[in-house]
Parts: C-alpha cells; structure tokens; sequence
C-alpha cells in the first residue's frame, strides 16, 4: 500500500484565513537566491556529516524490504487498505463504515498511484507523476518572475490549492534514489536538477475527523487530502506545461517536503516533525512541482513555533509510541529513516510505524494535541495564534490546556452530527 506519512521527519504574525490562497507574503527572490543566505532565514542548521536521503530508508519503504520493520502486523495494516472485511477491530471508529470511508478517501489518490504499477511505478508515493497532457508548444511571455508567481498563485488557487509558496531547487533535499516496489530496490532519481524553481502546495485535512484520532475514521482526513492534493498538483502542471514550460508534479515522492514547504513560506517546522502553517496549523498535506517556469521565491516564515515547541511537550507526552523527543534539536538520529546531519527535533519513525500497524490505521494523535490545530477562520483562535507568538505562550499554552481543546472525540459522534462538531 502507499506511504502516508513523512519519512519521519519529513520533512507570526498574522492568521490568514483570509487569504489561503497563497503563503501571503510578497515573492522577493529571484532563483538566483543563495541557498546558505535561505538556510539561515529558514532556521536551518545542516553540519558537515550531512548526507542526502534515499527514498529506500523512509519507514514505509522498509516496511516492505527491511525484516527489522515488517511483520505480520504491518502486512495487515496495508491490507486494511485494499481488502474490504466486515470488521477490522471492535472499538468505535474502527467498524466498517469507518474503514469503508477511510478507503473511499484515498481512492483518488490510489488510482493514480497504481496507473502505472506494470512499470514498477507508485506516482505520488514512489515516483513523480506523469499524467499531464503534451503542451500546445512555444512559450508564453513572461512579463517578470515576480508578476509570473503572483499569476501562478492565483491560478493554483483556483484549481484548489489551500496554500501555495515558492521556492529554490536544492540537491540536498532531493532523495539520492527512487525506490522501486517491486524489486525492492533502489532505482535512479528521475529529477535531473535542471528545473530550478519548487511551487509547494498545500491541501489542509478535515479537522473534525481529526478530533477522533485515533481512529480509522481519522485516516479520512489524511486519504482525503492525499486526494485533493492529486489533483491539485496534476492541475497546476498541467497548467505550466500549458504555458510551455516544464513540470514535474510530486508528492511524497522525489524529496522530502518540509524544507521546500519551510523555505517557500508555507510554515515553521514542528517538534512532532510536522509543518505548522499560520492558516491551518498542522493539519495539511504537501505537494510540490518543480519547473523551469521563471518564478519569484517567498520568504520563509516565522511566527513563533520555535520558541513554542521549545516549551511545550503536548505532542511528546501525548504519542503513545514515545516516538517524538522532549529535548532539545539535536543531530541525533534514531535510525536510518532519519536524515544524517541535520540539527533539528528528529522523531522516531520505527516507533510510529510499528504503533500504526497495531492500530490498523494511521495515527495522527500528535496532529490532533498540537495547540496550533485550530480553526483559525475564527477570531478568538487567531487571537491565540497571536499570543503564542509573543513573549506571553507560556499563557497561550495554559488556555490551551485548560480549554482541552486536544481532547479525543468519539468517532461515533461525529456520524451523528450534522456539520461541524462544536
Ligand atoms: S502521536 Fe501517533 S502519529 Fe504522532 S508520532 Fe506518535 S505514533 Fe506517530
Ligand atoms: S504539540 Fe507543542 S511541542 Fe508539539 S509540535 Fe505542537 S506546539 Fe510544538
């Protein structure tokens, strides 16, 4: 079955709802950007010992060759997604209307991932996708690469994009290798490093059925974004390539997501090992295109997950697998699903893995405690997002708990309501 989360690492100022459509701030690079002078507005801190990661050492991939991670159970948390049973387990949020919408959701996405499984070929997942269409030929005028990004924006939004950035192609974030699920393989990167802008996309994921993580309910809100995000990154390629440029539209495949998504303004990196965005907090799903369609960089963002993460622990002591560290980022790495020489909150993705395959569904818990998972189409949590950005988080995180906004819903009540949960 498909790969869902980040390879274990994967990869403020303003609440924005009112303006999801882009990482809304002005596009002020050109690709000539120096990629150190990026790194150290993005946070990052990448040592002499670092070394790229290949695609066949992400969690996933490992559960089909690597003995020390499959088993029986993982087997079967796969199975769940393709084998229609009655029942999986007995529990509320793991029935069979639970499993049947959870695999309704990824259907999309599955379709086109499996479109090409003769050639050895998960697109999406293992391998860029390649259903766009031929462009009409020659290229459209580009009248300056600032103008091209804000056009570019305005069309992603159009074709269903909740977040959209850009940024600067960078080798160090490019798996040295594709994995070939058959073989059980490495097989060569299909990126030749030649397109040198990245257009990162992201699509949010239902936040009531998120409420009810664990569950196999939950994992809607995951196959569902999976899903939009298929089309929406098939929608923009087909769009650049339209205008006679090239694109090459990639999901959990090719490279790792968070540092393009961090560097394109999309959002600050999390302790969980997930993207927190202003608009959505933690609950989105990546995508990004790369191309050679002239196109201004944003800004990379911050808005205080930093300094939050750095005190609160929400997630740590809330992941039942003890699969996110409390300490302090380090280059310290579990295993060899974690990327070497990086310094940075490193979770442990053998122990999440392992907690999914007994759960027969995805997990997402740390996703549902993050304060940062709010509506912030409403003003009071926008409010919060405020706080937590000054010196008073400390206060910010108090309400939180206090509010046990995180708390589990019952999968069983969210089929009984008739919209939004309170
Ligand atoms: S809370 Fe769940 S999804 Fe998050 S790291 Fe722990 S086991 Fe994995
Ligand atoms: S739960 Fe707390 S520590 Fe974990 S990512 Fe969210 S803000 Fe950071």
């Amino acid at each position: 079955m498909v790969p869902r989360l980040l390879p274990s690492l994967e990869g403020g100022r303003r609440a924005a709802a009112e303006d999801a459509g882009s990482s809304g701030r002005p596009a002020v690079r050109d690709g000539s950007a120096a990629a150190t002078a990026t790194d150290e507005e993005a946070g990052f801190q990448v040592g002499p010992e670092f070394e790229r990661f290949s695609q066949r050492d992400d969690v996933f991939c490992r559960s089909f060759w690597d003995p020390s991670v499959r088993s029986h159970r993982s087997d079967m948390f796969y199975e769940t997604y393709r084998t229609p049973k009655m029942k999986w387990r007995s529990a509320d949020g793991f029935n069979r209307r639970d499993y049947a919408l959870r695999n309704a959701s990824w259907h999309v996405t599955d379709v086109f991932a499996e479109l090409h499984e003769g050639a050895d070929r998960r697109e999406g997942f293992l391998d860029p996708y390649t259903a766009v269409r031929e462009g009409p030929g020659g290229r459209a005028p580009v009248e300056s690469p600032e103008e091209m990004a804000r056009q570019l924006k305005r069309a992603a939004k159009t074709l269903g994009a909740d977040l959209v950035g850009v940024t600067g192609y960078d080798e160090r974030w490019v798996y040295t290798h594709n994995y070939a699920r058959e073989q059980e393989e490495e097989k060569p990167q299909e990126l030749s490093g030649d397109l040198k802008n990245v257009i990162v996309v992201a699509q949010s994921m239902d936040r009531d059925l998120l409420r009810t993580a664990p569950s196999a309910l939950s994992g809607a809100a995951t196959g569902a974004g999976y899903s939009r995000d298929t089309i929406v990154l098939l929608s923009i390629a087909q769009f650049v390539t339209n205008l006679g440029y090239r694109a090459v539209a990639t999901m959990n495949d090719s490279a790792l997501a968070i540092p393009f998504a961090v560097k394109a303004g999309l959002g600050e990196y999390g302790r969980h090992g997930l993207l927190i965005t202003p608009q959505f907090g933690p609950r989105v799903r990546l995508g990004k295109i790369f191309t050679d369609l002239p196109l201004a960089h944003d800004q990379p963002l911050r808005f205080g997950v930093e300094e939050t993460c750095d005190i609160c622990r929400a997630c740590t002591d809330a992941c039942p697998a003890k699969a996110i560290d409390g300490g302090r980022p380090s280059t310290v790495v579990h295993n060899r699903s974690n990327i070497q020489g990086v310094k940075k909150w490193t979770t442990d993705a053998e122990k999440c893995f392992r907690f999914w395959s007994n759960l027969n569904t995805d997990c997402a818990i740390c996703v549902r405690v993050c304060p940062y998972n709010r509506d912030y189409a409403r003003w009071r949590h926008r409010a919060w997002q405020w706080l937590a950005g000054t010196p008073l988080r400390r206060l910010a995180l108090w309400l939180d708990r206090v509010q046990g906004r995180g708390k589990r819903m019952a999968p069983g009540r969210w089929w009984e309501a008739g919209g939004d949960v309170a």
